[in-house]
């Protein structure tokens, strides 16, 4: 199977249809002068049932990836008069109030995964997606960069693109394991309990365990030593998502028992167990959650490259990360939105698509890592363990109320101008 290129200017093969593979493809399928061919492992497009939150930046490169209305029919928001409200903070042992963490203008926003998916796989024109396509290798040479599945066929264009998620089997063609050893995804010590609560099931169960029953619809953080509880609402405020994170902190390279799943489903006696002698609000979650699963939340290192001549990784291939800042899908987004505006842009073509693939790296690189790093940390600010921090609440109020600014204040069409400027395209018509 290799692709028809003859009269276009670049073709473009995408391994892997998570929510940074099909944004990036929609984005891609607007511009006629490129062949575009998305595979995907699964049989069909499909995300979880749990809740994806995103901050300015997210929301930022959601609109310039022109998915705005789609997202907006189906976001969920701070209900009035919190609507800037990210988090609000609370001690875990006895529902206190710390402080909240403001994003003027954007707040809490957040959708149901699968309603986002399905949202912008809406945009997707017929004939880019194939499924039941696991990609198994990638291999490239002068001409081409081909991806082999594991039915047995092949495809080959001018570059491939890795959304193929923390997992990748297209990273391996970009950091050969002869060059960078194995790199592989390690556990970060810590599980997240999932569960999703109808929203007048938790209002009516925080009275009864005598908290305030606004605290269902206006995102909540519970924080404690080693472990921390987050709700914030989906589905039109139907839903109240919840995650509960637990941490192990006594080595520092935790290791997952042997052949242990990362996702399980496990009984809610385990879960009140870790949260026992917290606060009502607390309880009163963890009594809405019959059936919890558990997660074992991976991350990978730093990579040194994301790029590699026709190849390159983005999303969670390249910068899986923990989930405390809420960025891992935003980032994969931004990555979308940067990507396509290059290689939407009418000067490059398959002569210099190579190039376009550097600079984004070049560009992107940093922010993703920090992103990673930052992330991490995050954890360890939530659950009493940040550095020079731990449960000093004058600290960690201080900690909470600024740390997030540099990560939502930026604007992805400025790695664009950054990228086009390492590429010598700054008179370029724009994407
Ligand atoms: P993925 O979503 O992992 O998609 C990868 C796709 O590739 C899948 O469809 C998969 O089937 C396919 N695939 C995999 N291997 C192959 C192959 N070999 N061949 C072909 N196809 C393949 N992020 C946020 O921004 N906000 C949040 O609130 C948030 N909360 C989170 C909570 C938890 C508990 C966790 C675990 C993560 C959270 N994240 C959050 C992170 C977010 O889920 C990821 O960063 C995001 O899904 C990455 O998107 P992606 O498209 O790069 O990869």
């Amino acid at each position: 199977m290799v692709s028809e290129t003859s009269e276009k200017r670049l073709s473009i093969g995408i391994i892997g249809g998570g929510i940074g593979g099909v944004a990036f493809a929609v984005a891609l399928s607007r511009e006629p002068g490129l062949d575009v061919h998305l595979f995907e492992a699964a049989a069909q497009f499909s995300e979880i049932g749990a809740g994806v939150s995103f901050g300015p930046n997210a929301v930022r490169a959601i609109q310039l990836l022109g998915l705005e209305a789609s997202y907006r029919r189906i976001a969920d928001s701070s209900p009035a008069p919190f609507e800037d409200v990210w988090f609000e903070w609370r001690r875990g042992s006895d529902d206190g109030y710390l402080t909240a963490s403001l994003a003027p203008g954007v707040g809490q926003s957040s959708v149901h995964r699968a309603d986002f998916l399905q949202a912008i796989v809406a945009h997707l024109p017929e004939g880019i997606a194939r499924f039941s396509k696991r990609c198994v290798e990638v291999t490239q040479d002068g001409e081409h960069a081909t991806a082999h599945f594991a039915d047995g066929t092949t495809f080959s264009a001018d570059i491939l693109i890795g959304y193929d998620g923390i997992k990748s089997a297209v990273r391996a063609n970009v950091l050969p394991a002869e060059e960078y050893g194995e790199i592989a995804p390690f556990w970060s010590g810590t599980y997240a309990y999932r569960g999703m609560i109808p929203t007048a099931q938790l209002e009516e169960a925080l009275e009864a365990r005598g908290a305030d029953r606004r605290l269902a619809l206006v995102p909540q953080m519970y924080l404690g030593h080693d472990r921390h509880i987050l709700t914030f609402p989906v589905k039109q405020s139907e839903l109240i998502n919840v995650v509960a994170f637990i941490t192990d902190r006594s080595t520092a390279n935790p290791q997952l028992p042997d052949g242990e799943e990362w996702v399980q489903a496990v009984t809610q006696e385990e879960m009140r167990e870790v949260f026992e002698g917290w606060g009502g609000a607390s309880q009163a979650i963890l009594d809405c959650i019959a059936e919890p699963t558990r997660w074992a939340l991976h991350e990978l290192p730093e990579l040194p490259r994301y790029h590699r001549d026709r190849v390159l990784i983005v999303g969670d291939a390249a910068h899986a990360l923990v989930p405390h800042q809420g960025a891992g899908a935003g980032q994969a987004l931004e990555d979308a939105q940067v990507l396509a505006s290059l290689l939407n842009d009418e000067a490059c073509d398959r002569q210099n698509a190579q190039r376009a693939l550097a600079a984004f790296e070049e560009v992107r690189h940093a922010r993703t890592c920090r992103v990673q790093r930052t992330s991490h940390e995050a954890g360890n600010v939530y659950e009493y363990a940040g550095e020079g921090i731990g449960d000093d609440e004058a600290k960690l109020i201080e900690n909470l109320e600024t740390r997030f600014e540099w990560l939502w204040n930026h604007d992805p069409q400025d790695d664009v101008v950054a990228a086009r400027r390492v590429l010598g395209w700054e008179r370029a018509s724009s994407a």
